[in-house]
């Protein structure tokens, strides 16, 4: 089950590193960067609360990546 961030949508609120920082963490640019990009059990769950809180609906847990644009 594949998490990934879409940076076309992410808005940078941060609701995702400052809530599950065991799935993601802030990068200089202030865009997440997931750490664990194939969660499990609670992790799973975790992963499934970010998506939904997402304000920018930029996290996206087994969904169709060929949107996945990666910044520099
Ligand atoms: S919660 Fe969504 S919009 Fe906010 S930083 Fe994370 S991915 Fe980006």
């Amino acid at each position: 089950m594949s998490l990934w961030i879409n940076y076309n949508r992410c808005i940078k609120t941060g609701n995702c590193y400052r809530d599950f920082p065991e799935l993601f963490k802030e990068k200089d640019d202030s865009f997440p960067e997931v750490l664990n990009a194939d969660p499990e059990g609670d992790a799973h769950d975790d992963a499934t609360w970010a998506r939904s809180n997402c304000p920018g609906y930029a996290v996206r847990l087994g969904e169709d990546d060929t949107e996945q644009v990666v910044p520099d």
